[in-house]
């Protein structure tokens, strides 16, 4: 699966030409049939690809790369794969193959002066590093949960040392036994309870998911820090040495699942909501534009059907949702932008901004189907700094420099 640097790395990747090709591919079709069917559709939307590049007088290298993309999906077909994504440019030597969750929308080609990253965005929008840790009494495991693949992390616990049997005195042990098998849960409790806090300041995970038997629980949950507590997206009841692994992913992604959407409505309303009262909230594309360009964007909301067109600087990057012809940053010439929300992404996966596709919000469509709630806003009731106060000679922050690798999706 694509780590969080693999994907900054195709955010950051452009090619001046406009031969960036993007491949997603998703099987749909029942195992072993319509394979033939899958293979035609896959052959003609590269062949269209390639007539938009011919109709653009630019092929040549382009072309090698959708052959090799439809020879990859019949390999994939032949061996179960479910979705990919490929990246590639061979005109820079650049190829990425990855596997993804089997839930992108459909088959799909891209060709631009950038990588097309909306599929990649939808699913890890707002996907935290997840651990998922189940314990007992005296054991305890911890898993990593990414994009459906689980992997256990072997060793993170050090398994508490059993004491024998001679440092208890027989005939003499009586209450003295029970007290000590409580006394090593609460003291193995806090070791992992410890590890969960350590382990989460470290950032080997965001958030995280218990597993564990409801008896447990109580003891156990006396032990965590409030850090950690507030961090523990839910739990299920498990058995650390007998549940399965299927299992384990299932409800541990069911749990993400319904925290996700909470979050994504919590962060609708608190938008909303921020932005009528002008405090950490704005809405509509110019401020949205604005808020990012002074990083003042911690969660940024994009309708699912969301499109609206922009231009974008040749010279510094500043993307502005009035169609001018010159940047009023710094005066070079600006080129149209067909689809805002895509040329927002590079920029946004750079600054790990929180990201979320909102479906079907009446009271979000009001405002335009764009939203950010902000970390802080540079001033208060809404008398934000223009960037156009910036002097032109001014050199600009690394922001600026972010966007300004982003070429624009209209650039053809
Ligand atoms: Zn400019």
């Amino acid at each position: 699966m694509i780590t969080r640097e693999q994907i900054r790395e195709l955010a950051e990747f452009e090619d001046p030409g406009a031969s960036a090709l993007t491949f997603y591919f998703q099987h749909t079709a029942p195992r072993n049939k319509a394979h033939k069917e899958e293979t035609i559709l896959t052959k003609e939307l590269a062949r269209d690809v390639l007539r938009r590049l011919e109709s653009n007088g630019k092929n040549e290298s382009a072309r090698a790369d959708l052959d090799r993309m439809v020879r990859r999906s019949q390999e994939w077909l032949g061996n179960g794969a479910r979705a990919k994504g490929v990246f590639a440019c061979s005109a820079r030597g650049f190829w990425r193959e990855y596997d993804l969750p089997a839930r992108l929308p459909s088959t799909q080609f891209f060709v631009d002066r950038h990588f097309h990253l909306k599929p990649l965005a939808q699913i890890l929008g707002a996907f935290p590093s997840l651990g998922v840790v189940l314990v007992d009494r005296h054991r305890a495991r911890l898993f990593d949960l990414r994009l459906g693949e689980l992997i256990e992390r072997e060793g993170f616990f050090h398994p508490l040392i059993r004491r024998g049997r001679s440092d208890g005195f027989a005939g003499y042990d009586g209450g003295h036994a029970e007290r000590r098998v409580a006394d090593e849960a609460r003291q193995h409790f806090k070791v992992v309870a410890d590890f969960l806090m350590a382990a989460l300041e470290k950032g080997i995970f965001e958030k995280w998911i218990l597993g564990c038997q409801e008896t447990h629980w109580s003891q156990f949950e006396t032990q965590l820090h409030p850090y950690v507590r507030e961090r523990l997206l839910g739990r299920f009841p498990a058995e650390v040495a007998h549940v399965s692994r299927d299992d384990i992913r299932s409800r541990a992604e069911r749990i993400f699942e319904d925290w996700q959407q909470r979050r994504c409505g919590e962060a609708v309303h608190e938008t909303l909501s921020h932005a009528r009262s002008h405090t950490r909230g704005v809405t509509g594309l110019r401020r949205v534009l604005r808020a990012l360009e002074m990083g003042e964007v911690q969660t940024l909301l994009i309708g699912e059907n969301y499109v609206a067109q922009a231009v974008e600087c040749s010279g510094c990057g500043h993307l502005d949702a009035h169609i001018v012809s010159t940047c009023p940053v710094c005066g070079r010439d600006t080129r149209e932008v067909v689809d805002v929300a895509e040329a927002l992404l590079p920029r946004v996966i750079h600054r790990d901004i929180e990201l979320f596709y909102v479906k079907d919000d009446p009271e979000f469509d009001k405002v335009g189907n764009i939203g950010a709630l902000l970390r802080f806003r540079s001033e208060q009731n809404g008398n934000v700094r223009s960037i156009d106060s910036i002097p032109a000679n001014q050199p600009l922050g690394r922001q600026q420099g972010l966007v300004g690798r982003y070429r624009g999706a209209a650039s053809r």
